[in-house]
């Protein structure tokens, strides 16, 4: 087929399409410490009580409350890690740091602030059953679903598996994709461009991505616009790899090798799309566990493109439960324009203001122009259409980042 031929699926319609065609990567038993960012290939249930005795929650006194009132002979300490030995009798204290056991027979704290010593004892007003003690299991019970399968694990959830006493956990294993460049006009960085050369600076854009979403990256280089060489070179990354990734030549130039190439080896069920900046972006199968994404060379399309489509994918397949960013109702600060037939994603930065986020653009939109997606927190999305719309009107945008 023709590369003007393939059909300009909607944005929607395109990612479902993606998303159909990919498959979740099986699971590997992987230690506390390399569990940062990965997914949970199944339902975690613990096996212990946390706290596993009751606890202090203050440094203070254990006691009985029927003693309170009273005064109270303090008859020895508990500890964190170093219990009072025995059972706490009528009319007796025991000191308590804050994570120390609560002795068998005392039922309430006292807070060493609301306490008056009197000769080796001490006094204080009534308290009531309870106060000050984080009671055998109140934070988690034996058998609770603690992490369900498909959540990502970030620093909170490795401090509960470590707390659980678990020494590794089965993850999905993270995919390994092979990233290319394509085009004769690229350098490697540090080369000094000639006329009409560019630095390569999609594989460092890309490379970041991918690897934000978790992907295990090869830089495979620069491809040439040269059919023997761009085959040979993708060929022998297929090997090793459950994705390949490149970026250029997939526009309907006689020099746009990417997709013919594809078509050769697999079967393209994506092939232009009606998004802006990003219409030739293309996606294929290649035998049945294995995919390539073929973005648009254009630097802010490159990354456009692999926002909405290419993310989503490898988080399907390392598992995740939650695939899209969120996407919010915003306000637009500015007139946007349409962009006809297509859905426009504009770059955005966030602004709250009386309670609504508002949409700021980040200036010339142009498809080249790295600045417009520098330091922008969403994509508004812009739906097809002639009219565009104005500022102050309701509009969604996906979350990039707050930061
Ligand atoms: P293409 O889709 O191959 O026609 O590429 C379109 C434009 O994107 C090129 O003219 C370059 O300006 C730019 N471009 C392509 N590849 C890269 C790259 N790896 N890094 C930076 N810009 C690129
Ligand atoms: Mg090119």
């Amino acid at each position: 087929m023709r590369p003007s031929s393939y059909p300009m699926l909607d944005a929607a319609t395109a990612a479902a399409t993606v998303l159909e065609r990919i498959f979740v990567l099986g699971p590997e038993e992987v230690q506390v410490a390399q569990l940062r960012g990965r997914v949970l290939a199944a339902d975690l249930h613990s096996t212990v009580r946390l706290p596993g005795l009751p606890l202090s929650a203050v440094d203070g006194y254990a006691h009985r409350t029927a003693d309170s009132g009273g005064w109270l002979r303090v008859t020895g300490e508990s500890a964190a890690g170093r219990p009072y030995a025995q059972d706490l009798g009528p009319g007796q204290a025991v000191t308590i740091l804050t994570g120390g056991v609560v002795p068998a027979g005392a039922d309430a704290v006292v807070m060493v602030e609301d306490v008056t010593s009197e000769g080796d004892g001490i006094r204080f007003a009534s308290t009531r059953a309870g106060a000050n003690i984080n009671p055998a299991g109140a934070d988690v019970e034996v058998g609770e679903l603690v992490l369900a399968q498909g959540t990502q694990l970030g620093p909170a959830e490795i401090a509960l598996v470590a707390a659980l006493g678990r020494r590794s956990l089965p993850v999905h294993r993270r995919p390994r994709v092979a990233l290319m460049s394509t085009g004769d006009e690229l350098l490697e960085l540090g080369c000094e461009p000639g006329p009409g050369q560019i630095v390569d600076s999609n594989r460092w854009a890309l490379g970041a991505a991918l690897e934000e979403t978790g992907a295990e990256v090869t830089m495979l280089g620069i491809a040439p616009d040269e059919p023997g060489a761009l085959r040979a070179l993708v060929e022998g990354a297929l090997l090793e790899h459950d994705v390949l990734v490149t970026s250029g030549g997939v526009s309907v130039g006689s020099h746009d090798l990417v997709k013919p190439l594809l078509a050769e080896l697999g079967q393209i069920h994506v092939g232009r799309v009606k998004v802006r900046p990003g219409k030739p972006f293309t996606f294929a199968t290649l035998g049945s566990d294995k995919v390539a994404f073929g973005l648009p060379g254009f630097p802010v399309s490159s990354l456009v493109t692999f926002e909405v489509f290419v993310r989503p994918a490898l988080r399907r397949m390392q598992g995740h439960s939650r695939l899209q960013r969120l996407e919010l109702p915003v306000q637009l600060g500015y007139d946007a324009q349409a962009s006809g037939d297509r859905t426009d994603f504009q770059r955005v930065r966030l602004q709250a203001q009386d309670g609504v986020l508002v949409a700021h653009s980040t200036g010339r939109q142009a498809s080249s122009r790295l600045l417009s997606m520098v330091g922008a927190q969403g994509l508004v999305r812009i739906p097809p259409g002639e009219r565009g719309l104005l500022r102050g009107e309701a509009v969604t945008a996906l979350l990039l980042s707050l930061d």
